[in-house]
Parts: C-alpha cells; structure tokens; sequence
C-alpha cells in the first residue's frame, strides 16, 4: 500500500523534519492511542498519532 511522506516536529531536535515511509519502525499502541513509531533524521526514537485514544476500538481489541 503507498503512503506519502509526512512531517513531523521532532521533540528531539526541534525541527520540523519529513518522514518517509522507509523509516517507520511499525504501528504501536500506546495510552495517547495508535502511532506510528519512527526515527528522526537526528536519530531520535518519535511517534506519530494515527488514531486519538478516545475513538472506540472494541472490534480491533477483540481480535
Ligand atoms: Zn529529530
């Protein structure tokens, strides 16, 4: 599936940087919901949210 560059403020190095598909290390869920996790250009470990924490999940968790 093709997914466009995105960017993103890095919390690291303060910039804002484009991610590219190729640097996404997977889909993890955490307490702000499911984000992207990635490293920065800077080699700093950042996420991007995919899905807000409020949205109702119960068909995925079931699974
Ligand atoms: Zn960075």
């Amino acid at each position: 599936m093709g997914m466009s560059p995105f960017t993103h403020h890095c919390t690291a190095c303060e910039r804002v940087q484009l991610i590219f598909p190729t640097q996404l290390a997977g889909v993890a869920e955490t307490d702000q919901g499911v984000v992207l996790a990635f490293t920065c250009w800077c080699g700093a470990a950042q996420t991007y949210p995919l899905q807000p924490a409020d949205r109702r999940t119960d068909d995925v968790a079931a699974a």
